[in-house]
């Protein structure tokens, strides 16, 4: 099981490293300054021997007199190398991460609409924020440590066989111990971080969802529930992170006790006969002093794996996201503005027909109708039976399972997806603000709209009566999501905006709930004047709205069960007959 789980570590590491590919000089000069750095320490201590035996015993008088300036000279260059060293690696590690928020942020843009679906906004924003930022700590600080810190090993090892090739040889024999013991502690501490890091993204989503849903919760009484399910993660979130804690104590006093047997053993050897002989004071002094000072850079690369291993945990979450294929997008017949047809041929889709499920769950079933430019449909059924999932088809969040949608005669996944969705204004009850002007929420979707343009729009879509009553007009901050606005001034922002994006179809979802009459009255209104030379989907909640409609499709599990005009379906007293009775009785 080890060997393919290196492997992919190594490999993960090496495409983390195409990303500093741009940044190599900043690296290299990373490297020279880490390098220096150990080798300066390594210069300095080699002076230890030559400062017992020639300077402090008086055999060599000029030692003593360049040791002064020597010794602030050699910190110069060190603190040089210091600063080269951080600072390189920083610049390009920040490089690194910002290139791969963006590579990530964009990926998670394209991908197709059904894993939005499946991932919760919390655990994408955790990505893109935590795990991002996890790479670039652990990373950095890991080639920090290792190529530092085994350079100076490497020295003060090349040091202490020049001093006393026994006395090193002892050392060698205590280090495949601790070497083993680095393994064992590395790997139960890849395992704890990766749970970690699941855990971190639950504490997240829970709240988020239990935030997001606050009144359900307050209405149906779910607090008590609420609160033992987020005391449950919040505590198993402790847990582990108690357990890494653990881990990570428990591995430097198990290494230190070991290495000072490597100590004892020295001091053991150094007083028989053979060795006391050969070795000086300063060489003696020398080694011990080299091999603690082995300790800490050993102690330091035993961690570092583990560090190393966390930035990988993170580096494994975002590249899983990047190597998610993005949506479909293979049409190649470009699309400037369409005449403005609309067809759905024998159309069947179900959401888990990419799944090996035997029996799937149609949401339409052989749905087949045509529009012609300028005409509006209107989609009617309870809930659930499809309304949204056949607009979502025509814009291509969801591909038909079997059967083709067209749009001026041609099939739409032969259309680059740009073109085609640029094709559509769509309306939702849930209107999607941003936090910015009205002005510039209005000409989202159309950047080259001039401001005669926008205001134009706003005066057909009635935002202008309520925009001369702010402050700053048009050029009012609408706050986070619009939250300045009432239901109703929100849905004209929203045709507002899709009025200035002057696109030949409309896809209109319509608000569920009753506005007061003044704004219903205006948004009517406004509606009108969207439709009008536009191809038009209404999904209706409400049969009132859409009784000069030219088509109505009344659809029920996905099927379609009747379709006709208003006057038709009326004298045929069937399913239509029966749902306006239904609602206009009730
Ligand atoms: P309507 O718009 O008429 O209320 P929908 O088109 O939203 O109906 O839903 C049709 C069917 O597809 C329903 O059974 C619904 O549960 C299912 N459905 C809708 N969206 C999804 C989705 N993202 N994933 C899986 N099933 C879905």
């Amino acid at each position: 099981m080890a060997k393919p789980l290196t492997a992919t570590t190594w490999q993960n590491f090496k495409r983390l490293l195409s990303y500093a590919k741009p940044y190599k000089l900043g690296f290299i000069a990373a490297l020279i300054g880490m390098l220096g750095y150990a080798a300066i320490d390594v210069y300095f201590l080699s002076k230890l021997q030559p400062l017992i035996d020639e300077g402090l015993e008086g055999a060599n008088p000029d030692f003593m007199k360049w040791a002064p300036l020597f010794v602030v000279v050699a910190f110069i260059f060190r603190g040089l190398f210091h600063f080269v060293a951080n600072y390189c690696l920083a610049w390009v590690g920040n490089h690194v991460v910002t290139d791969l928020k963006q590579h990530l942020f964009e990926h998670i843009m394209t991908m197709p609409v059904a894993f939005h679906d499946k991932e919760s906004t919390g655990s994408l924003i955790s990505k893109l924020t935590y795990d991002t930022e996890q790479v670039l700590n652990s990373v950095s600080k890991s080639i920090l440590v290792i190529v530092q810190q085994s350079a100076f090993i490497l020295g003060l090892i090349g040091l202490m066989f020049y001093i006393s090739w026994q006395l090193s040889v002892i050392f060698l024999l205590i280090t495949p111990l601790i070497a083993i013991i680095v393994s064992i502690v590395s790997k139960r501490f890849r395992k704890v971080s990766k749970s970690i890091q699941g855990a971190m993204g639950e504490v997240t989503t829970a709240a988020e969802q239990t935030f997001n849903g606050h009144k359900v919760v307050l209405t149906f009484g779910g607090q008590e529930k609420e609160f033992s399910r987020f005391e449950q993660i919040n505590k198993n979130n402790r847990q582990q992170r108690m357990k890494l804690v653990a881990t990570k104590a428990s591995s430097v006093p198990v290494i230190q006790i070991i290495a000072s047997f490597a100590l004892a053993f020295v001091f053991y050897a150094v007083n028989t006969d053979s060795l006391r002989e050969s070795i000086s004071a300063g060489s003696f002094i020398s080694v011990i002093t080299y091999m603690t000072m082995l300790l800490r850079p050993l102690k330091m690369l035993t961690n570092v794996n583990s560090e190393f291993q966390k930035g990988m945990a993170a580096c494994v979450s975002v590249f899983s996201v990047l190597d998610q294929d993005k949506e479909k997008d293979a049409g190649r017949k470009q699309l400037t503005k369409a005449q403005g047809k609309i067809a759905f041929k024998n159309v069947d889709f179900a959401y888990d027909y990419h799944t090996n499920n035997v029996e799937h769950k149609w949401a339409l079933d052989n749905i087949s109708f045509e529009l012609n430019p300028g005409e509006t449909l209107a989609l009617v059924g309870r809930s659930g039976s499809g309304k949204s999932t056949a607009s979502a088809l025509l814009l291509r969040f969801y591909d038909a399972s079997q059967g083709e949608v067209l749009i001026d005669d041609v099939n739409i996944e032969h259309y680059p997806l740009k073109d085609l969705r640029h094709q559509f204004a769509y309306v939702s009850q849930q209107v999607v603000l941003f936090n910015d002007t009205l002005a510039n929420n209005i000409a989202y979707g159309n950047a080259k709209a001039s401001r005669e343009d926008i205001i134009a729009a706003a005066k057909s879509a009635h935002v202008m009566e309520f925009a001369q009553q702010m402050t700053q007009g048009l050029d009012t901050n609408i706050g986070e999501n619009g939250a300045l606005l009432s239901g109703g001034q929100r849905q004209r922002v929203a045709i507002a905006r899709a009025l200035l994006c002057d696109a030949p179809f409309l896809i209109l979802d319509e608000a569920t709930s009753a506005l007061d009459t003044e704004s219903e009255r205006h948004i009517q209104d406004a509606l009108q004047a969207l439709q009008k030379n536009r191809t038009s989907i209404v999904i209706a909640h409400r049969l009132s709205t859409i009784e000069n409609a030219d088509k109505i499709i009344v659809m029920e599990q996905g099927k379609i069960v009747e379709q006709g005009n208003h006057q038709s379906l009326l004298d045929k007293k069937g399913a239509y007959a029966q749902l306006h009775r239904f609602q206009f009785e009730s």
